[in-house]
C-alpha cells in the first residue's frame, strides 16, 4: 500500500498543558503541525478520548480514579505522581490525557484496519507513565497502550524508543511479556532522569531478553548514536521477527535541547526514521505507528523532527529548506522564547553535533554490541 500516512491530531491535543512555566509546552503544535503541512501532509485524523476500559488495559483503576479526581479538583495534595513539579495537576487533565491515549490507540486501529501502512501521532509518546503513577510529564502511557492494542490483535510488537530519556514506563509495562520487545536508546541514567535503562535491565523471568537498553554517555553526538542504532536495530528485528512496529520519537536528544546532553542533530533523525521505515517493511508488512515524545526546543527542533518522521513515512525526499512562509509565521514567537533564528535547513549542519571523539563513538558502538549479544543470547537461549 502506498497511501499517504495519517497524522493523528486535533487542536484539542493542546489541552494537555501543565502551564506556562512547564517545559512540555503545547506551543510546539502550532509550528510543528504547520511544518508537517508545509512538507506535504494532508491526511489528518482527530484523536478520540480513550475510555476507562481502554486505559485499564495497562493502568490501575485506582490510578484512573485519582487522575479523574485531580481533573475535577486540581487543588489537592500530591498523589500517585500528580501534583508534583514534573506533573502538576490541572483542570480537565483526565480528558486531555485520555485524548492523547486515544490518539495512539486509534493510530494502531487505523493500521490494523488497513487505512494506512504508517500512522504518526505527534502528541503521543508519553513513555514515563506507569500502571499506577504519573512521572516525567506523562499521565497515561499512550504509546504503551498502542503497543498493547497491537499485541492484543495478535502481533509481535517491536517498540523503539529514541527519546533522550530511558523509556522506563513502557519497559515496565511489558517487562514480563515475550510478545513485546522494548528497545530504548538514551542518555545514561548516570547523568539523566529517570536514572534507569542500564544494560542489565533485560526483561522479567518469562520474557528474558525482551527489554533492550543502550545507555549512551553525554555528548555522544550523531556518529556514535547512529552507530549504536545501526548496530542494534536491524539485527534485533531479525532475531525478534516483529509483525508490528511502534516508535517513540522524542527529540530531546538534540544539540539545542535544554534538558539533556546527547547533542544529536536532525541529520541523525533523518537516518533513524529511514532505518525504522525499512524495519517496518522488512518485518511488519509496513505496519508502523510512530509517536512524538519529549522535545523542549519547540520552534527550532520539534517541528523539523516531526516533519522528518512524516517524510520517512511518506517515502518522500527531504526538502533542503523549511518553507519561507513557515519561518516568517513563527519567527516572532520563537524569538520571544529565545529559540531563534528558525533554521533554514531541514538537516542541521554537521558541525552542530558534539565534537566527536573516536573513543566516544567506539564506546557507543560497543555498548550497542553488548546489548545485542546479551539479547540474542537470552532470546535464543
Ligand atoms: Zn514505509
Ligand atoms: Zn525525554
Amino acid at each position: 500500500m502506498t497511501a499517504e500516512p495519517i497524522v493523528v491530531w486535533s487542536e484539542a491535543i493542546t489541552e494537555y498543558d501543565f502551564g506556562p512555566s512547564h517545559p512540555l509546552t503545547p506551543r510546539r503544535f502550532g509550528p510543528g503541525i504547520e511544518l508537517m503541512r508545509g512538507v506535504g501532509a494532508t491526511r489528518f485524523l482527530e484523536p478520540p478520548i480513550a475510555t476507562d476500559e481502554e486505559l485499564r488495559r495497562l493502568h490501575q483503576a485506582r490510578y484512573i480514579r485519582q487522575v479523574r479526581s485531580f481533573s475535577d479538583d486540581a487543588w489537592q495534595p500530591a498523589a500517585m505522581g500528580i501534583g508534583t513539579a514534573d506533573c502538576p495537576s490541572f483542570h480537565g487533565m483526565h480528558e486531555a490525557s485520555a485524548r492523547v491515549a486515544g490518539g495512539s490507540i486509534t493510530s494502531v486501529r487505523q493500521v490494523l484496519a488497513g487505512a494506512a501502512d504508517h500512522v504518526f501521532d505527534p502528541g503521543g509518546g508519553l513513555h514515563h507513565a506507569m500502571a499506577d503513577r504519573a512521572s516525567g510529564f506523562c499521565i497515561y502511557n499512550d504509546v504503551a497502550l498502542a503497543v498493547a492494542e497491537a499485541r492484543d490483535a495478535g502481533h509481535r510488537v517491536l517498540y523503539v524508543d529514541l527519546d533522550v530519556h530511558h523509556g522506563d514506563g513502557t519497559q515496565a509495562l511489558f517487562w514480563d511479556d515475550p510478545q513485546v520487545l522494548t528497545l530504548s536508546i538514551h542518555e545514561t541514567g548516570r547523568s539523566l532522569f529517570p536514572g534507569t535503562g542500564d544494560l542489565d535491565e533485560a526483561g522479567g523471568p518469562d520474557a528474558r531478553g525482551s527489554a533492550v537498553n543502550v545507555p549512551l554517555e553525554a555528548y555522544t553526538g550523531d556518529t556514535g548514536w547512529l552507530a549504536a542504532l545501526d548496530t542494534v536495530l536491524p539485527a534485533l528485528a531479525e532475531t525478534f521477527q516483529p509483525t508490528f512496529l511502534v516508535t517513540q520519537h522524542g527529540c530531546d536528544s538534540h544539540a539545542f535541547d535544554p534538558l539533556a546532553h546527547l547533542r544529536i542533530t536532525t541529520r541523525a533523525y533523518a537516518r533513524a526514521t529511514r532505518l525504522l521505515d525499512q524495519v517496518a517493511h522488512t518485518w511488519c508488512e509496513g505496519r508502523w505507528v510512530a509517536t512524538g515524545g519529549g522535545g523542549y526546543d519547540a520552534y527550532r527542533v520539534v517541528p523539523r523532527s516531526w516533519a522528518l518522521v512524516w517524510l520517512a513515512q511518506a517515502h518522500r525526499e527531504i526538502p533542503d529548506e523549511t518553507p519561507l512562509a513557515w519561518r516568517e509565521r513563527w519567527t516572532d514567537e520563537a524569538t520571544r522564547f529565545g529559540q531563534s533564528p528558525l533554521p533554514v535547513q531541514l538537516l542541521d549542519p554537521p558541525d552542530l553535533a558534539a565534537r566527536e571523539r573516536p573513543e566516544v563513538v567506539d564506546r557507543a558502538r560497543r555498548t550497542a554490541e553488548r546489548a545485542l549479544e546479551q539479547t540474542t543470547r537470552l532470546l535464543e537461549g
